[in-house]
Parts: structure tokens; C-alpha cells; sequence
């Protein structure tokens, strides 16, 4: 069977490919199993140069692999190559982390106890099409860091830089079957990786309702599982910040990616007192983005994924909103920049949207921010905006989420813990935290008496 990829931005066909069932994932799954004991087996110093070579091929194909990825998802150029740039350093990341992720000498009676991080097996990975191949690297680093192999599964309607990905591990000298991408659907090649019994985890991100079939699924192995789920993060706004430039900087923290991302700071909670005036900056910065043609370097904003899509991001927008935007009226799937006024109960303020829509809230006081920041069933990320560090801080520690940031709207970086709280899901991608998740602590003890 075979089934077309789209240019979103243009609807039309860009690649038509083969789909993998049930009997392909088992033989990428077998041909993983087959190279785990060579691939763990590797020096670190060994596996870690192969890793630099990856990051080195990404960085010398990052305007080919930002344009697969720009055409496949509709991101603009210029952020399509800061991605790539990201995926490089990533790989570089985790080769420089190989030697660095020790073990333990734990004192005890009779003896010494050591411990030791053995990889996990074959580990599958299921993406997402927002950020394809930065994703997948989020996973693909640390895992192949460990000493895993595994089976790379990106959503059908974005496979193609998945596909140069695999391409490249095996032109940097990573033998074959140690990265095995497999094209198909989610309910058929993803459900087969996360009951087949010779993969021992699975690192997904996705919707929340898929994580909880991965989460149910996996409990018939007891497979380990890492979840990267939905957020609804807040972006809290008081009278003492810096309103321009919190203001600036809002628009892009929930219309980036098309709002296509699951930091996107799609609540915008504004101290009543500045609400007015935050109001009239935020639609007048909204109004410069530009929403285009995702291939010109200027565009900052490209259409949605899907047609489908599209629907279930229009269905959140009743009545009139605050703002509307501009978007193309040519084929594609377009949607404009939206503001909109609501209260924390509204759907708008409770649901993933993962459109350009976003939501602002009135708050009265700190204590009221966070009754509201955290008062969804998510908690990934969010922001604080304040002059005052002592507030910042008391903020910081109250919202529950797992990645914040204070007067910027940032959550993504290569070396520090990335992941949710609540029905964000769990684990830890990026930096030496991502490092547990694909190994098992084993402890040995050694006896010193004759
Ligand atoms: P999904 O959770 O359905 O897809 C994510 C990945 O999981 C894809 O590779 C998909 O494959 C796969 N998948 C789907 N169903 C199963 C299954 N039963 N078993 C195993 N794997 C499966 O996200 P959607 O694409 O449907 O997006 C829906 C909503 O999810 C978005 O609107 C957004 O709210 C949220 N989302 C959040 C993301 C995040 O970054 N946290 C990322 C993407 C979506 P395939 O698509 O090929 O069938």
C-alpha cells in the first residue's frame, strides 16, 4: 500500500510512499534485536565518534533537511534551519555525554556495590509532525548514546526528514539496524511497537489521548515508557513587568509553528490593572507577523498541518474574536493569527488548541494567577513576566509545570531536563536527565572476603 505525503502550504503531493503494516515492524524490530549486542558492545569512545559524525552530516545537509522539513510541514525557512541547527547539536550533545554517564561505588559490609547503566534493547520511538526531526533527535541522541537500537516511527504526514535522518546515521558509519525508521500508521505500526514483546520502551510523543493508549498498551510487557504529551501553558503577565517587551515577545510564544507546538503559551493571563493596555500591544505586535509562503526567509508564520486540522482549530473560535489576523486565500491550509477574550472555564482555555489561537485571561492578584495557571488538567511549560525576583521565584515554584521561564517565553534547550508534569505526561528528554530513560541501573556487589 502506498499513500501521499502533502505540501501543506500548497496541498499538492511531494512524495508518494510505501506504508509499513504489522509483518514490517516486526522484521525492523527483529533486525534491531539482531544489532543490539554489537551496538552496546561498541566503545564509548567509539560510539561517541559516530555520533559526531552524525551531528557533522546534519550540519553539513542543514538546508537540505530544513527544506525537506519546511515543504513537509509548512514551517518557515528560517525556523525550519534553526531546527536542523538544533538536531546537530544535539547529536554532539550526547556523543560528548557517552563517557560521562557513570556508574556508582556504594560502601557496604562484605564487599563493594557498584552500579552500572546498562542500555534497555530496542527502543521505539514515535513522533510527532510538528517537530519532526527535532523530536525525533530528542530521542534518537540518548537512546543511541546508551547503547540502544531502535525503531523510529514518524506520523505518516510527516516522514521525509525522518527518512533522510536514517539515511544519514548510515552514511556516519552507524551499522545497519541500529536505526530503523518505518513509515506507517500510528494505530498499525505504533500500536504493533508498543505490545511487541522484544522492544523493551517506548519514548512517544504526541496527544494525550494517544499517550494513554501507549500507557495501557505497554502494560502488557511492562514496557518502560517516556510520554511527551499535550500543555495548555500559561503566559502570566503583571503590572510591574515590562510590557513592551512581554508584549513583543507574546505573539511568538503561542502563533510560532502555527501553534503547532505543545509549549505554545496559548493562555495569556494579564494582571486586570495593565490588561487594557497590555490588550492594545498585544494585538498591535500580532499584527506584524508575517503569514506566508513558508520557503521565503522573511515568513513567520506558515499554514497548519492538514485540512482535518484546520477544522478542529476553527471549531474553537466562536463569534467574533479580539484580533484576526491575515492569511493567504490560495490553496493551502491557512489560519490567522486569533486573539481571543476568555475565562479560564471557556473551552478555548481548557483544551490544546495547537492552532494560532490564542486566549488572554484576566487575573486579580498573584494568588489568583496561580489558581489559574495551574488549574488544567496539563503542565508542561509557561512564562512570568515581572520586574520583581521575588515574585518571580515564589511563581516559578508554584506553577505546576515542568518547564518554566521568567521574562522570556523560552522552554527548549539542549542541555537542561525537558517534560511535563500532570497530563503532560513523564520522563525527561534532553540534557543528562534524558540519559535515565534509556537505561537501567543495575547494581553489583563484589565480595572482598577470602
Ligand atoms: P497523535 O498523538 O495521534 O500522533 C502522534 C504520533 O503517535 C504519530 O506518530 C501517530 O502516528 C502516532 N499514533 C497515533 N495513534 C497511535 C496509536 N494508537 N498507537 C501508537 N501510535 C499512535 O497526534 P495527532 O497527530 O492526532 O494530533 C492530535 C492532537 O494531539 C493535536 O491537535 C495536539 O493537540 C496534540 N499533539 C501534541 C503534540 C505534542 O508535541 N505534545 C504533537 C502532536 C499532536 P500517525 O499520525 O502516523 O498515525
Amino acid at each position: 500500500m502506498t499513500f501521499t505525503v502533502l505540501n501543506p502550504a500548497t496541498e499538492e503531493p511531494i512524495a508518494e510512499l510505501e506504508q509499513a503494516g504489522v509483518e514490517e515492524t516486526d522484521e525492523a524490530v527483529a533486525r534491531a534485536k539482531e544489532a543490539f549486542p554489537a551496538w552496546s558492545a561498541v566503545a564509548p569512545g567509539d560510539r561517541a565518534r559516530l555520533l559526531r559524525r552524525l551531528a557533522t552530516l546534519v550540519e553539513e545537509h542543514t538546508e537540505e533537511l530544513a527544506r525537506i522539513e519546511s515543504r513537509n510541514v509548512g514551517k518557515p525557512i528560517s525556523g525550519a534551519r534553526g531546527e536542523i541547527g538544533m538536531v546537530a547539536q544535539v547529536f554532539h550533545y550526547y556523543a560528548g555525554a557517552i563517557d560521562k554517564h557513570f556508574g556508582e561505588t556504594i560502601p557496604v559490609a562484605g564487599g563493594v556495590a557498584a552500579t552500572f547503566r546498562e542500555p534497555l534493547g530496542v527502543v521505539g520511538l514515535i513522533v510527532p509532525w510538528n517537530f519532526p526531526a527535532n523530536i525525533a533527535s530528542w530521542k534518537l541522541g540518548p537512546a543511541l548514546a546508551c547503547g540502544n537500537t531502535v525503531v523510529l516511527k514518524p506520523a505518516e504526514l510527516t516522514p521525509l526528514s525522518a527518512i533522510r535522518l536514517g539515511e544519514l546515521c548510515l552514511e556516519a558509519g552507524i551499522p545497519e539496524g541500529v536505526v530503523n525508521v518505518l513509515v506507517g500508521k500510528g494505530s498499525i505500526v505504533g500500536q504493533r511497537l508498543i505490545e511487541h514483546p522484544d522492544v523493551a520502551k517506548i519514548a512517544f510523543t504526541g496527544s494525550t489521548e494517544v499517550g494513554r493508549l501507549v500507557m495501557q498498551g505497554a502494560a502488557g510487557t511492562i514496557k518502560r515508557v517516556t510520554l511527551e504529551l499535550g500543555g495548555k501553558s500559561a503566559n502570566v503577565i503583571f503590572e510591574d513587568a515590562d510590557l513592551e517587551r512581554a508584549a513583543a515577545s507574546a505573539p511568538y510564544s503561542v502563533f510560532d509553528n502555527a501553534g503547532q507546538d505543545c509549549c505554545a503559551r496559548s493562555r495569556i493571563l494579564v494582571q486586570k490593572s495593565v490588561y487594557d493596555r497590555f490588550l492594545e500591544l498585544l494585538i498591535e505586535a500580532t499584527k506584524g507577523i508575517k503569514v506566508g509562503d513558508p520557503a521565503d526567509d522573511a515568513t513567520e508564520m506558515g499554514p497548519l498541518i492538514s485540512a482535518a486540522h484546520r477544522e478542529t482549530v476553527a471549531s474553537f473560535v466562536n463569534g467574533e474574536p479580539l484580533f484576526r489576523g491575515d492569511a493567504p486565500d490560495s490553496p493551502g491550509f491557512w489560519f490567522p493569527c486569533t486573539i481571543v477574550e476568555a475565562t479560564n472555564d471557556d473551552r478555548i482555555a481548557r483544551e490544546e488548541v495547537f492552532g494560532p489561537v490564542a486566549a488572554v485571561i484576566p487575573f486579580e492578584d498573584e494568588a489568583d494567577a496561580i489558581c489559574i495557571a495551574n488549574d488544567t488538567p496539563y503542565g508542561l511549560s509557561g512564562s512570568i513576566w515581572t520586574q520583581d525576583g521575588a515574585r518571580a521565584l515564589r511563581m516559578a515554584r508554584a506553577i505546576e509545570a515542568g518547564v518554566l521561564s521568567v521574562n522570556a517565553n523560552t522552554s527548549v534547550r539542549v542541555s537542561t531536563p525537558f517534560g511535563g508534569f500532570k497530563q503532560s505526561g513523564f520522563g525527561r528528554e534532553l540534557g543528562m536527565h534524558a540519559l535515565e530513560g534509556y537505561s537501567e541501573i543495575k547494581s553489583v556487589f563484589i565480595s572482598t572476603e577470602s
